[in-house]
């Protein structure tokens, strides 16, 4: 199927959506979305004041007790009417995340992950039991699950329609209301969302969606009285913030997704073409700005010379340019301030290591791009390989044996995601009960994921899990035990 991408849609959504309405901010504040191609400005944002956060949690606490008394399935209907019109939004949708964050069209997937979630999430409402027990001599007891009330989705820009989704819906389902703060730098794509969300008639106040800064509606949702859970991806930076914020206010339960520097260590016996092609898409996919990519890879020393000609090959064989064309596949990165961090991150690495390939910086080119980058024997304690790059930049190294490969992996804050490729099945479940990660590959790495899987960090990669098997009951159910006196039992 062809796709033809128009240069800018018609008209973009900018507006805030609380209580049902589309509204501007209170103050009239906006910001600028500047295409990190072109440089050129895309649209302005409405900027939501601390009065416009406080109304859309005012909305959501209100909207909560006939939200809760619904059944599972009433809830879910709108699931079901909304699902479909991912689906068809899905070259908008891919268009605005194109223009506003640089993401290549032919990249874009969110679309089908909102839908299957949706599908997924409008049935899932009954798992919400309890259990009982008979424990107690002269007693029947029990736990419920109940709704928190007013929950908020604190979201990142790289992939904003699926966090968008994978924190409403869990929380929605379990009859909770919802803020979203989309992210200031791809606010698009939420507040479009938004106008589907509108468009099935979810009662007011139910779904909010809010675009702005940390400063101001992320620090007022997160030290928010009313909001009793808070679920955050981000930077550890502002993770930290916000857990600090959630101490000082009410207590109010975060659930952390942060970074990584995720390792993929591949053994002598692995498959190499297939090893090279996997660990080279995870590093590359959304120019690197993926907080599972394996940015760390560690070869047996035996392959390491054909590992690397053959990752040097592939990696830079991607196709660089605008990511409105559909034949593109490497986009620019999100925004100026991103692309000076890698750029930074890059002059210093090249002091540490030996770079195979990578760009001269020296010489100018249009847009934000990162030529896709590998540095060589880079010491392990350097920067480099212990803080998130968030760039289309890997270091590989090399081992002897199991026990180096594994203190090396470990040797990092983060815990996100590990991958390992080996034929030799006993090799592969040492090694995955050995590593600090969150989630572990074998013989495939990230951004390889399961909906049934929890999701989440090791150490300062986070803390809870999501995930459609533990997002709704243990994120946004409360626990209530009842003790029932029974006569004569
Ligand atoms: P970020 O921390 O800068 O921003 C994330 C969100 O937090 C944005 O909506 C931002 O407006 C908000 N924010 C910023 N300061 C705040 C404050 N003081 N109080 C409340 N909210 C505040 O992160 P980013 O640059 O948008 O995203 C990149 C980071 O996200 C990377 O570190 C990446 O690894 C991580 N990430 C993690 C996962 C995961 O599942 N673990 C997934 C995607 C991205």
């Amino acid at each position: 199927m062809t796709i033809t991408y128009q240069a800018k849609p018609e008209s973009i959504e900018t507006r805030l959506y609380i209580n049902g309405k589309f509204v501007e901010s209170s103050d009239g504040r906006t910001f600028d979305v500047v295409s990190p191609t072109t440089g050129e400005k895309v649209a302005e944002v409405f900027e939501a004041s601390e009065e416009d956060t406080n109304a859309a949690v005012a909305a959501a606490k209100a909207a909560f007790p006939a939200w809760s008394a619904l059944a599972p399935a009433e809830r879910g209907a709108y699931f079901k009417k909304l699902a479909p019109l991912f689906l068809e939004s899905h070259n908008e949708l891919a268009q605005l995340e194109a223009l506003s964050m640089g993401r290549p069209v032919s990249m874009y997937f969110e679309s089908f992950h909102a839908a299957e979630n949706l599908y997924h999430y409008s049935e899932a409402g009954f798992g919400n039991v309890g259990t009982s027990s008979l424990n107690t001599p002269g007693f029947v007891n029990m736990t419920l699950r109940q709704p928190f009330g007013v929950t908020a989705g604190i979201i990142p820009w790289n992939v904003p329609v699926a966090f968008l989704i994978i924190k409403s819906l869990p929380a929605l389902m379990a009859g909770n209301t919802v803020v979203i703060k989309s992210s200031e730098k791809a606010p698009l794509t939420s507040a479009f969302a938004a106008t589907l969300i509108d468009k099935v008639g979810f009662p007011p106040g139910v779904f909010n969606i809010i675009t702005g800064h940390g400063h101001i509606s992320g620090s007022v949702l997160s030290h928010h009285m009313d909001v009793r859970v808070l679920s955050f991806t981000g930077s550890a930076r502002t993770g930290r913030i916000i857990q600090e914020a959630a101490a000082k206010s009410n207590f109010k339960k975060v659930i952390l997704e942060m970074g990584g520097k995720s390792p993929a260590i591949i053994f002598s016996d692995a498959d190499i073409e297939k090893a090279v092609e996997e660990t080279k898409h995870s590093i590359q996919w959304n120019s690197g700005q993926v907080c599972m990519a394996n940015s760390r890879i560690y070869v047996e020393e035996s392959i390491a010379s054909a590992f690397i000609e053959l990752f040097k090959e592939k990696f830079s064989a991607v196709k660089i340019g605008d990511p409105l064309s559909p034949e593109t596949t490497h986009g620019p990165q999100v925004d100026e301030q991103q692309f000076k961090n890698v750029q930074a991150y890059i002059e210093g690495a090249k002091k540490d290591g030996k770079m195979a390939i990578g760009q001269d910086f020296s010489e100018s080119s249009k847009g934000l791009f990162i030529m896709p980058t590998i540095f060589l024997e880079t010491p392990e304690d350097a920067r480099g390989l212990k803080e998130e790059i968030f760039g289309p930049v890997v270091h590989i190294n090399t081992f002897r044996d199991e026990a180096e490969v594994v203190k090396k992996a470990n040797d990092n804050e983060y815990g996100l995601y590990a991958a390992v490729y080996t034929k030799d099945l006993s090799r592969a479940l040492r090694m995955v009960k050995n590593l600090e990660a969150g989630t572990v590959g074998v013989n495939c790495t990230s951004p390889t994921a399961a909906g049934d899987m929890p999701f989440g960090g090791y150490k300062g990669s986070g803390s809870g899990r999501e995930g459609w098997t533990v997002s709704m009951l243990e994120n946004y159910l409360e626990v209530k035990s009842v003790m029932i006196k029974v006569d004569d039992l």
